[in-house]
């Protein structure tokens, strides 16, 4: 550790008094080895000033809300632990391409339209089955990086596309959609894919991998892009060759 007071700088706002700047708000506070900054955002609530704002749940990187840029970097607050920086000024703001609501909260609506959009789920066509519906180690090995995501948007925040386009769906549905796509189990049609056909959609990505370099669970959302991508080419290629063969 480099020192053992730190200095916090936080950008502070409300969207309910937009005509106060952001600023800055500094907080000295004495760190111990082993603490991460989210354990010292808490401290801080706690001790120095209850009106910061963030949120946090889990403190295990399972639940995702403590999302944030910390020195720059975009990352999970509960798993980043202050003691790797070489400085001892910790700068926090909130997370890339979306509105603030206070401080380090963030409104996520965009990012669970595109998520809702997907429809995040199995979809069946069969009849219910009576029992559990067995996947193999193999097919499941297929959809593993893509269960893993946690919905954390630190994808979403660094993603260079959804900074100039809001319309865009995003790594993270991107992802999911693959990963529902791929699933054995999953009996969605060739059309649903249809609707993500679009720049707007899968084609949108400008592939610079910033998702995967921010993705705190090891998820690559370009991959599940990539592979849509594949999956409406073959797609469309099948429907013209049926055409063709008429
Ligand atoms: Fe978070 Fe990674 Fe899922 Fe994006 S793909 S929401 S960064 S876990």
């Amino acid at each position: 550790m480099i020192s053992d007071t730190y200095t916090f700088k936080i950008l502070r706002y409300d969207a309910k008094e937009p005509e106060k700047e952001p600023y800055f708000a500094s907080y000295k506070i004495k760190v111990i080895p082993g603490l991460t900054v989210l354990a010292m955002l808490l401290r801080i609530r706690d001790e120095i000033d209850g009106t910061l704002s963030f949120r946090s749940s889990c403190r295990s990187a399972i639940c995702g809300s403590c999302a944030m840029v910390i020195n720059g970097k975009i990352d999970l607050a509960c798993r980043t632990q202050v003691a790797i920086f070489e400085t001892d000024t910790i700068i926090l703001e909130p997370l890339p391409n979306f509105e603030v609501i206070k401080d380090l909260v963030v409104d996520m609506t965009p990012f669970w339209q595109m998520y809702e959009k997907i429809q995040p789920y199995l979809i069946r066509k069969s009849s219910e089955p009576e029992k559990e519906i067995h996947q193999s180690q193999k097919d499941r090995k297929k959809i593993d990086q893509f269960v893993n995501c946690i919905l954390c948007a630190c994808c979403y925040g660094a993603c260079p596309v959804l900074n100039r386009d809001g319309n865009y769906a995003g790594p993270a549905a991107m992802a999911k959609l693959q990963r529902f796509s791929l699933d054995s189990r999953d009996e969605r049609s060739a059309e649903s894919l249809e609707a993500f056909n679009s720049e707007d959609g899968v084609w949108g990505c400008d592939t610079v991998f910033r998702c995967i370099e921010a993705c705190p669970k090891d998820v690559r959302p370009t991959d599940g892009i990539v592979g849509l991508r594949k999956t409406l080419l073959k797609n469309k290629a099948k429907e013209i060759w049926r055409a063709v063969k008429k």
